[in-house]
């Protein structure tokens, strides 16, 4: 007979011992699909006390885990059934792992013989093998009784260092094997602190500074590093000293509040490329800041970087002042060697910013006082950003391609980690997934702004919002296209262009299905009247915002990237 572990003389199996070594590790929540062979893994968690969240689709389970991770600094679990639904999951841990967020993908896989045999059995994949290039690590459990170590080992792995993503394969007959529950017991493992702080060496502390003291136009990049360290009070109060202009990344936002006087947002471009110091803290220096590259930056310009990572430094561009180590402990050493005072930027360059942020101002002032029927981007996000003016406790979740390269410039974000957006790959398909997961870590309302085609990767979410009676409200920004809606078939016919989704589209009525409040909306007046409204309800809510087909570009802000044929095509 099966017992809990706890019993002396028992015996206990794969699943018990691996649901005791979650709880032992205080991992207290799962996100998942069922199915075979985890079926039963998910009832234990449940009867154990271990929050189950049952998904329609691995990624979404996958991607709710992986904000789980981000937001707690614990690793988010996503639970999967073997080959396909292990794939399913797999983009979300790859996702998980460019982004630098802790999560552990769990599946359940097949009989290891035949698999490795290639004999053809029932959802059959060398999954540990396949996860190793999306993952920071792979690990296969072979006997019920390293399950222990093996979790020890994932979560460990995914926290520490720089956070990343984790497979577990745990094939059925690891988890139906029953051994004596003593020995069971004996073999789990408590982790002693799991991501052990790495304090930066005092002399990077001096050179980094050094430069800093020495900058005439110095510049601060935060970065979701940054914000993942939940440093904040140190943070700013670096910052503040510093007196220095800063530029949120786009989940760094709210670190310090987007109207802080320092905030050099609305002056992007133009710090980019003036700025004579940099300071990287917990950003990379990836695509999203060309690379630390001209034309966008200075080519005479110096770096600092604050990475836990040590190989990120010198990846792009040369580091002049590494500083490894964890945020929080390397900020730390910062505030306590540096005074007011001791940067002093250029007045000259502050008053250039300052400049440049008024005109910027204007322009962003203009285009949100856009004519608001039929409503475009602007007019309805200004309706949006009103909502959430005076609410820190929102988190908002954004993806899309005008409508997060939009949304980001017109939501101000005024509490830290609270802009949960398509990050690192500027992927598509995290909405609900993140939706879900931050609501159901905080408890906080959500409100996910979603572009039509961005929406459609995880809409099926929709039912999982409203069985668990999340507090999330979907936004859907609905242009009837990917980027707009308004393209036309060059060769005639009656297919679409390959950019257009249903114009007609009743967003709404997908929610009403399982029982939320839909609205259509084609006003700012009714979009802000509808999301107040839903906000208050604290229950599930989709508003289907119906905008001008004709408003968005062909790939937002990033059509550099975007190539497109020199020869048009027959018929245009
Ligand atoms: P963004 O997209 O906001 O610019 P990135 O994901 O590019 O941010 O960069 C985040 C960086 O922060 C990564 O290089 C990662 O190694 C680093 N990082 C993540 N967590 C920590 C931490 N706790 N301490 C120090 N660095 C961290
Ligand atoms: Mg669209």
């Amino acid at each position: 007979m099966v017992t809990t572990a706890t019993e002396p003389s028992a015996q206990t199996d794969g699943f018990h011992l691996f649901v005791d070594a979650l709880k032992l590790n205080h991992i207290d929540t799962i996100y998942g699909v069922v199915g075979i062979p985890v079926t039963d893994l998910a009832r234990l968690a449940q009867a154990s006390g271990i929050r189950y969240l049952g998904f329609r689709h691995e990624q979404s389970a996958g991607n709710a885990a992986a904000i789980t991770g981000y937001l707690t600094q614990r690793p988010g679990i996503c639970l999967t059934v073997s080959a396909p639904g292990f794939l399913n999951g797999l983009v979300a841990l790859a996702n998980a792992t460019t982004n630098c967020f802790p999560m552990i993908l769990v599946s359940g896989s097949s009989d290891r013989a035949i698999v490795d045999l290639q004999q053809g059995d029932y959802e059959e994949l060398d999954q540990m093998n396949a996860a190793k290039p999306y993952a920071k690590a792979a690990y296969r459990v072979n006997r019920p009784e390293d399950i222990g170590i093996a979790v020890a080992r994932a979560i460990r792995t995914a926290v520490s260092g720089r956070p990343g993503g984790v497979y577990l394969d745990l094939p059925a007959d690891v988890l139906r094997t029953a051994i004596d529950a003593q020995t069971g017991a004996q073999s789990l493992v408590r982790i002693v602190d799991p991501a052990p702080r790495q304090l930066p060496a005092p002399d990077a502390i001096e050179r980094a500074l050094d430069l800093l003291r020495h900058a005439q136009r110095p510049l601060v990049i935060l970065g979701k590093g940054a914000a993942y360290a939940q440093a904040d009070d140190t943070l700013r109060t670096f910052v503040e000293r510093t007196g220095a202009p800063f530029l949120p990344m786009s989940m760094a936002k709210g670190l310090l509040r987007d109207d802080h006087p320092q905030s050099a947002a609305s002056a992007r471009s133009f710090v980019l490329e003036q700025a004579d110091v940099v300071m990287l803290i917990g950003a990379r220096l990836n695509w999203l800041l060309g690379h630390g590259k001209a034309p966008q930056w200075s080519p005479s310009a110096k770096f600092i970087q604050l990475d836990v990572c040590p190989t990120e430094i010198d990846s792009n561009r040369p580091i002049a002042a590494p500083v490894i180590g964890d945020i929080r402990s390397s900020v730390a050493s910062l505030v306590a060697r540096i005074e007011q005072g001791d940067v002093r930027p250029d007045p000259a360059w502050l008053d250039a910013i300052a400049q440049r942020k008024t005109a910027n101002a204007q322009k962003m002032a203009a285009r949100l006082a856009a004519p608001s029927e039929p409503m475009g981007f602007y007019s309805a996000l200004r309706a949006v950003r009103d909502v959430l003016a005076d609410r820190p406790d929102v988190y908002v979740v954004n993806e899309g391609a005008n409508t997060l390269d939009i949304a980001r410039n017109v939501i101000d974000m005024i509490a830290p980690r609270k802009r949960l957006d398509a990050g690192t790959w500027g992927v598509m398909g995290i909405g609900m997934g993140y939706a879900i997961g931050a609501a159901v870590q905080s408890g906080n309302p959500v409100v996910a702004i979603e572009g039509d085609s961005a929406f459609g990767f995880s809409g099926m979410e929709l039912e999982t919002i409203c069985r668990y009676r999340l507090p999330v409200t979907v936004v859907v920004f609905n242009n009837g296209g990917i980027y707009r809606g308004d393209d036309v078939n060059r060769a005639g016919g009656t297919d679409t262009a390959p950019t257009v989704l249903m114009k007609t589209a009743h967003y709404e009525k997908l929610i009403e299905a399982f029982g939320g409040a839909g609205y259509h909306v084609t006003s700012p007046d009714s979009l802000a009247g509808a999301l107040r409204e839903a906000l208050e309800s604290r229950a599930p809510a989709l508003i289907n915002c119906v905008i001008d087909p004709a408003t968005g570009t062909e790939s937002g802000h990033l059509k550099n990237l975007n190539p497109q044929s020199a020869v048009k095509p027959h018929g245009a």
